[in-house]
């Protein structure tokens, strides 16, 4: 089939590869210039947008946040109908859909204006985290907040409550874990176990995939919350959540943090990690093609931050398996992520504070 992917980021390159190795066949829209290129080259074709599309069986995007024009053209070849998943790039509409559907996260209100910010921070008890409501990622546009040490709220109000918002309830999590999983076209579901993400600064550092198992109850609980968003939003492809776990033993539970519907960089491990790795999930699911069980090898995801570039040892030692997404590197940009094949939760902890500090630059 014949596959165009909405966005040519990294996302993107790491999809069009695992198109290509399925026999597809692939091009990319460069969101921000509006041209078509090909997999693996930022170079436009004598192509347009629309031609692109007529010539797609299937379009898909890289990331959620999309450009009405490309959704426009592209209407008739998204298997999941975008208007769907515009809650997810608005927290408050994101945050209501979860409670909507029964889905606990954090307890949250929102805020629209300077003033409902103000009067909603001054009844807050204990501590939040104030997100706007859309535009950030890795941890930006977002505001720490502790009722016992307010400071200057006028300050706050400035900056935090300048646009809409939500202001959530500051968590005391266990530990950050991710579901990735993939609803096919024709409503098969399956997803891999849940994986540990440790953020530095509110962006993703490393993941550790298939070296513990959590308990029964929450990998369960973790696909029920993806069936009941996947199938509510009617979504075709890979798509993740991330959640806090709160409590301990059979006592633990889930809060939803974040949806998002693509690949996500808490999925990055399975490249090396599993049978399937994300990106080929999406592709089988989008053009209908079998899935098949999920074989897993302990492995550390590390992400390359702001460093210039993967040091040659890493290259070098055939022991871990780097990619390098040719970015230029500025602090707290992801430029890169490194899988390691580990044995034990030992090795990985070892590993990753190795390999955190001396591959992230974060500010
Ligand atoms: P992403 O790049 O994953 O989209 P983001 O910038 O959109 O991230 P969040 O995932 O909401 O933002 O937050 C980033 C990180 O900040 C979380 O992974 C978590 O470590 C911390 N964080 C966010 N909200 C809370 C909360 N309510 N309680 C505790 N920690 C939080
Ligand atoms: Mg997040």
């Amino acid at each position: 089939m014949n596959i165009l992917i909405l966005g040519n980021g990294q996302l993107g390159q790491m999809l069009a590869q695992a198109t290509i190795r399925l026999g597809h066949e692939c091009l990319l829209v460069n969101t921000r210039t509006h041209q078509v290129m090909p997999a693996g080259a930022h170079v436009a074709m004598q192509m347009s947008i629309a031609d692109a599309v007529a010539w797609a069986d299937v379009v898909s995007w890289e990331h959620e946040q999309l450009d009405p024009e490309h959704v426009q053209l592209a209407a008739d070849k998204l298997l999941t109908d975008p208007s769907k998943i515009l809650p997810l790039t608005h927290r408050q509409l994101e945050k209501k859909l979860c409670d909507d559907l029964e889905i606990a996260t954090a307890p949250w209100v929102a805020f629209n204006t300077q003033t409902q910010f103000q009067d909603a921070i001054a009844q807050w008890q204990g501590k939040a985290v104030i997100k706007a409501a859309s535009g950030g990622y890795d941890g930006k546009s977002q505001w720490r907040y502790d009722a016992d040490n307010a400071g200057d709220i006028t300050a706050l109000a400035d900056t935090a409550g300048r646009q809409p918002g939500i202001i959530e309830a500051m968590i005391p999590f266990q530990c950050e874990v991710s579901i990735v999983g993939a609803r096919a076209a024709d409503g098969r579901i399956q997803c891999y176990p849940l994986v540990e993400n440790v953020h530095r600064n509110g962006i993703l550092s490393h993941t550790f995939a298939g070296i513990q198992a959590f308990p029964e109850h929450l990998q369960q609980d973790a696909e029920r919350a993806f069936s009941k968003i996947t199938e509510h939003l009617g979504y075709v492809g890979t798509l993740a959540i991330e959640f806090f776990i709160v409590g301990e033993g059979s006592e633990a539970r889930l809060l939803v943090n974040e949806i998002a519907p693509r690949v996500h960089n808490s999925g990055h491990w399975s490249m090396q990690g599993a049978n399937i790795s994300q990106f080929a999930l999406h592709i089988r699911a989008l053009t209908n093609m079998p899935f098949a069980p999920f074989v897993i090898q302990p492995t550390l995801m590390v992400n390359a931050i702001g460093v210039p570039h993967i040091p040659d040892s890493l290259w070098q030692d055939g022991e871990s398996a780097p990619f390098w997404y040719g970015k230029e590197a500025r602090p707290g940009r992801k430029v890169g992520h490194v899988n390691f094949h580990v044995n034990d939760r030992a090795g990985a902890e070892a590993l990753a504070t190795q390999w955190a500090s001396e591959l992230q630059i974060l500010s």
